[in-house]
């Protein structure tokens, strides 16, 4: 059976039996956003029926964990295959280009160049979208699990630009946009897996309703560790100095160049802040393992967006024409060549882990007989 394709008499049960007590799920809350009867939410790091089933299926049908047939969307998306070279490292792509905001409050507050804020504000300055779907750090308990945030205009994409490892609810705001008359189009901002689990949920009888406004949908290239909460609280603890065990929320900005600000709220209400290098972060976070599904994921650069961020490439001709457009009303420049070679060493890097690695780990785990996504790509 194809990965996309209905299984007869599916519900939660089905996603619970098959997905979530497999380790498959990535935690892209994508079932949760097609829910119908709201009867699904993530309680801690796993996926919980909390109201009762209909037995409809959505969940089942939408979810990437349990795999995903890339040549099927890839099909309807783009009406063909990746060419070429470029292509099978990158995907399919209209063009790509080495690029940084233009402005410096944004670039700063970005978290390489601030390309995607940059282009979320043209859009809603130029009326092209009404909203951006975006992530914020979370609001607790659980630390490893971000918030959404409905972005109207440019302080509110920009308060929340940067990359956060953690897990999103972003699709879980499609609902609340659906019931909005205010909002006609929005631009979705994910990872991958949402990425995915958006386009599973545009072709779903049950679910499509809840992706009628989106235009653009925006992935970040992903190959950077999701930790889980009890790894973030290890993690802030020791960049802190602070007991894990007593962290009530953690908000991490970027403040000049490359130093981050981390804001640490206790369970007691004090607070304590400490700068610290971006290098040493990311030096720090990248002992801890992957959150374990993320290791048998093949999609590094977000193949089925409109535009995906590393470098920016446009995959669609909407993504090229808003990109264009960017570009044009000078949001957009060209980005260093600092920027363009260290992007190129990162990209090898996430080639090498999720479109090679990861397809060897699924390969094995097939072998042995364990669980893995099924994935025809
Ligand atoms: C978990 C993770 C892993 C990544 N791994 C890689 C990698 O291996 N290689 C690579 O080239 N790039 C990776 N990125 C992307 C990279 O860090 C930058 O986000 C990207 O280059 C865009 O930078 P920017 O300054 O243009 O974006 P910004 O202008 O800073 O905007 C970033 C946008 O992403 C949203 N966002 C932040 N965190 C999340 C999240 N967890 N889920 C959904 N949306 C989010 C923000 O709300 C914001 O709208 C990763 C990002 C994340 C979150």
């Amino acid at each position: 059976m194809s990965p996309s394709e209905p299984m007869a008499g599916s519900s939660f049960a089905t996603l619970q039996e098959l997905v979530v007590d497999k380790g498959l799920c990535m935690l892209c809350h994508g079932c949760v956003a097609s829910c119908p009867v709201d009867a699904i939410e993530i309680v801690g790091e796993r996926v919980s029926l909390t109201g009762e089933c209909i037995e409809c299926g959505a969940c089942y049908r939408v979810c990437p964990g349990k795999g995903y047939d890339f040549d099927k969307v890839r099909e309807g998306l783009f009406g063909r295959r990746e060419k070429g070279i470029k292509e099978r490292f990158h995907g399919v792509h209209l063009s790509g280009k080495n690029l940084r905001s233009s402005d410096d409050e944004v670039f700063r507050a970005g978290y390489v160049g601030g390309r995607v804020s940059a282009v979320l504000i043209h859009a809603l300055e130029e009326g092209l979208i009404d909203a951006a779907l975006t992530t914020d750090w979370g609001e607790g308990p659980t630390l490893s699990v971000g918030s959404g945030r409905i972005c109207r205009d440019r302080a509110s994409v920009l308060g929340s630009s940067s990359s956060k490892y953690l897990f999103s609810p972003v699709l879980t705001l499609l609902k609340e946009v659906q019931r909005d008359p205010d909002i006609e189009r929005v631009a979705v901002v994910g990872l991958p897996c949402h990425i995915q689990a958006l386009r599973n949920m545009r072709s779903d009888k049950a679910a499509s309703r809840y992706t009628e406004k989106v235009v653009y949908a925006l992935s970040l290239n992903c190959g950077a560790p999701n930790l889980t909460d009890e790894n973030w609280r290890s993690l802030i603890g020791r960049i802190m100095e602070v007991s894990r065990e007593d962290i009530s929320s953690v908000d991490i900005r970027k403040i000049k160049g490359r130093t981050l600000r981390f804001r640490v709220r206790m369970k007691d209400g004090t607070e304590s802040v400490r700068d610290r290098p971006l290098s040493d972060y990311m030096g720090m976070i990248k002992r801890y393992p992957r959150w374990p599904r993320c290791d048998l994921c093949i999609d590094y650069s977000g193949e089925l967006s409109d535009i995906s961020f590393g470098n920016p490439l446009a995959r669609t001709e909407k993504g090229r024409d808003l990109l264009d457009g960017a570009v044009k009303a000078g949001k957009l420049i060209p980005g260093s060549r600092d920027q363009a070679t260290s992007q190129f060493a990162i990209d090898v890097y996430g080639y090498l882990l999720k479109k090679v690695g990861a397809k060897r780990r699924v390969e094995r785990r097939r072998r042995k007989g364990e669980p893995h996504p099924e994935y025809r790509c």
